[in-house]
């Protein structure tokens, strides 16, 4: 949970989802749209999708043990190499290392590394220096101890005066560590418009469930999609509509324009209020696992992607939307 986030907006997540699942037995029993609920507004969904998986592999294939091996921990859904390593070294104090990015800036600045943060380079040579410097029977120590290193004393702002290393940092010696470590190489940035439309319809909504293999599995959110080339955002709801949910729809009012981001990409979310050209609208889902109407003070019960429930966020508090509950 506090990968990506601060982790004073974890700690209740964190005590609402331990209220939750306790224990493994309860997370494994656990279905996908309670667990992106208990997620919602931590972005990155699939940590979430891939703690279910894991508690469900390990109750079937380690018959409900938290496996010890490195090469099994590692085997689970969404466990990576630092997770692998910590996991392993703080829980089961077995020999591997833990490569965070407060770690990495200790390194950089011991050694005077003049590689980029992010260059896979530069973080196989921590790696490797890393092994290289691991106590035996002390993984668990060492790992927190670097990582502890990295946050409490070679901050962003190092204190060097209090630093227990010093006199092995090649880069104070050398008077460089404003310079370290070397920025990562800047990412590359996506501009994305994209329109939905709220319809509504003898005073319920339209939601849908995004399908597994689309971006944000699982999730719901009203029909929409991206603006082409010349069109009015307006249109492209029209044209989605149809598409995705076989509905004829008219925008009647523009609601609101959000904007948010996720991973690369910056979005504008214009959003519409829609109503249907027919009395009894039936949709057919192609772009959707499944859907349905429901009244607007329903939606808290189902998970939604930032930019839709910014949307939502903001039909609360507007006095067009304020008979409909939001
Ligand atoms: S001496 Fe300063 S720059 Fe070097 S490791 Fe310690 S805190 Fe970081």
């Amino acid at each position: 949970m506090a990968q990506q986030t601060q982790m004073g907006r974890v700690v209740p997540y964190f005590e609402r989802w331990m209220g939750s699942y306790p224990d493994l037995e309860s997370l494994a029993e656990a279905e996908e749209d309670d667990v992106l609920k208990l997620w919602e507004g931590l972005g990155y969904y699939s940590r979430a999708r891939n703690i279910l998986k894991a508690a469900k592999t390990i109750r079937e294939r380690f018959n409900g043990e938290f496996p010890s091996s490195a090469e099994d921990i590692s085997s689970l859904p969404g466990i990576g190499e630092y997770t692998t390593g910590a996991i392993s070294s703080i829980a089961f104090n077995a020999p591997n290392v833990c490569i965070d990015a407060n770690v990495k800036r200790v390194f950089a600045r011991l050694l005077n590394m003049d590689l980029p943060f992010n260059a896979p380079a530069f973080h196989d040579r921590v790696k490797g220096e890393a092994e290289a410097l691991l106590p035996e029977g002390h993984a668990r120590e060492f790992n927190q101890a670097l990582m502890e290193l990295g946050q409490l004393v070679c901050m962003k702002k190092p204190v060097c005066d209090m630093c227990p290393v010093q006199s092995f940092c090649l880069s104070l010696k050398r008077g460089v560590v404003d310079q370290r470590p070397v920025p990562a190489s800047p990412r590359e940035v996506v501009k994305v418009d994209v329109a939905t439309g709220v319809l509504f319809h003898e005073g319920r909504v339209l939601i849908q469930k995004r399908r597994p293999d689309d971006v944000w599995p699982g999730l719901w959110e009203f029909p929409g999609g991206v603006i082409e080339e010349g069109e009015k955002p307006e249109d492209t709801v029209v044209r989605e509509y149809l598409e995705e949910v076989e509905l004829t729809v008219e925008p009647v009012e523009k609601i609101t324009v959000v904007k948010y981001s996720y991973t690369k990409y910056r979005v504008t979310l214009h959003c519409y209020q829609c109503t249907s050209l027919v009395s009894a609208p039936s949709p057919v889902f192609h772009e959707a696992v499944e859907g349905c109407f429901v009244q607007p003070q329903q939606l808290g019960q189902y998970a939604f992607p930032s930019g839709h429930r910014k949307l939502m966020e903001h039909m609360r508090g507007d006095l067009r939307y304020s008979q409909y509950n939001f």
